[in-house]
């Protein structure tokens, strides 16, 4: 199945100088980049990206990573693409994660974990209308 997902690079990975790498990694995965803006969200924002994970005991810190600086969100689509971001991710954990995935490469620890990608296709379908309002729903069920 082609879907299309959503991807950030998080506050670590532009910091770190690692956008180019990261997209290159999604380049070479077979991804093709739909949409693409750097963009520094308000922990209002964070908050509801991360809605889910509302009573975790990490979710306070979590919010005031992804809102310290700038981010960069894409659309990513491609076969499989929900798995495959998040197989190029790697686990979590960067400890964790397999060699050579984006963050065993530059993953700092289990929140400044570099990158984001959705779970599912309907939290991608959540998520891209999130990020990307712009874009319209008969593009995104197509
Ligand atoms: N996270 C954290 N502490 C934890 C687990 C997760 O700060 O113990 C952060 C981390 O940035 C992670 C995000 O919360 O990427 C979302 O967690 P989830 O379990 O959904 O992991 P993901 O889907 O990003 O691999
Ligand atoms: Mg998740």
């Amino acid at each position: 199945m082609v879907e299309k997902t959503l991807a950030l690079v998080k506050p670590d990975g532009v910091e770190g100088n690692h956008v180019g790498e990261i997209l290159n990694d999604y380049e070479q995965a077979g991804l093709k980049i739909l949409a693409l803006k750097m963009i520094h969200v308000n922990k209002e924002f964070a908050r509801q990206h991360y809605i889910d994970l509302k009573d975790k005991p990490f979710y306070q810190e979590l919010v005031d990573f992804i809102s310290r600086s700038p981010l960069v969100a894409m659309i990513l689509e491609g076969e499989n693409a929900v798995d495959t971001v998040r197989r190029v991710n790697g686990a979590t954990d960067p400890s964790e994660a397999v060699e050579g995935t984006i963050r065993f490469k530059y993953g700092g620890g289990k929140t400044d974990n570099t990158v984001h990608g959705s779970d599912s296709v309907e939290h991608a379908k959540r998520e891209i209308s999130m990020w990307f309002p712009e874009f319209l729903d008969s593009y995104l069920n197509d």
